[in-house]
């Protein structure tokens, strides 16, 4: 039986991904260590805080312990605190001040410092198997933080506890010490075509 073209493009289609599948294999059973991981959701697109928001959901799942700190008061109404928060994961909301339009500074910065006392204490807590600092970032761009101490948390928090860090334009230390990070790409959003933001799809 002579082998058609498509018969060889089959063939070698084949044969790459069996060199690919093994290839995976390899490197999924090399990959063996289990430790607390770092995790940054950045970028400019739409995605960020849910994706934080549905690991938490999904380590809940499994009988995880988590909490979260949201660093901008934004809308109060948020779906997924109300249903977390049900399932016992806490919460600490940064009280007054800071929003997207932020009008007074002193503030925003003892707002920040007060719930990032509470954030402090998660990070130290070995019973919280994850922490979600919803917004983050924003507090390192606008200098309501120090960095030190921000990372001085991270590094000394329990080994096994995961912690997410969400937020537009990451500062480049936090991302050196993530274990994981993704950019969120915008390509379009429905609010650029006068779409007003929608309950339980944008909070
Ligand atoms: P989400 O909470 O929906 O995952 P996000 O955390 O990635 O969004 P943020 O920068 O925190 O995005 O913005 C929060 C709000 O702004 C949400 O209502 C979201 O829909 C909206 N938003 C996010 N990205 C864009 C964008 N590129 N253009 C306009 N609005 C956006
Ligand atoms: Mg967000």
């Amino acid at each position: 039986m002579t082998m058609t073209t498509d018969d060889i493009k089959q063939q070698r289609h084949q044969a790459r991904q069996q060199r690919l599948k093994a290839q995976v294999d390899a490197a999924v059973a090399a990959a063996s260590a289990e430790k607390g991981l770092l995790l940054v959701i950045t970028g400019n697109g739409k995605g960020k805080s849910t994706s934080g928001f549905g690991t938490v959901a999904r380590a809940v799942g499994h009988g995880l312990r988590a909490a979260v700190v949201q660093f901008i008061k934004g809308s109060w109404d948020c779906g997924e605190r109300n249903l977390l928060a049900q399932h016992g994961v806490q919460f600490a909301v940064m009280a007054t001040g800071f929003t997207w339009d932020t009008q007074d500074k002193a503030a925003d910065i003892a707002a920040a410092e007060q719930v990032w006392l509470q954030a402090e204490q998660f990070l130290a807590d070995p019973t919280l198997d994850m922490v979600l600092l919803d917004e983050l970032t924003y507090m390192l761009s606008y200098h309501y933080l120090p960095l030190e101490r921000i990372e001085s948390a991270l590094l000394n928090r329990p080994p096994g506890q995961h912690v997410l860090i969400t937020g537009r334009a990451c500062h480049r230390r936090l991302i050196e010490l993530a274990d994981t990070v993704s950019e969120v790409q915008n390509i379009k959003h429905a609010f650029d075509s006068g779409v007003k933001a929608q309950r339980g799809i944008d909070w």
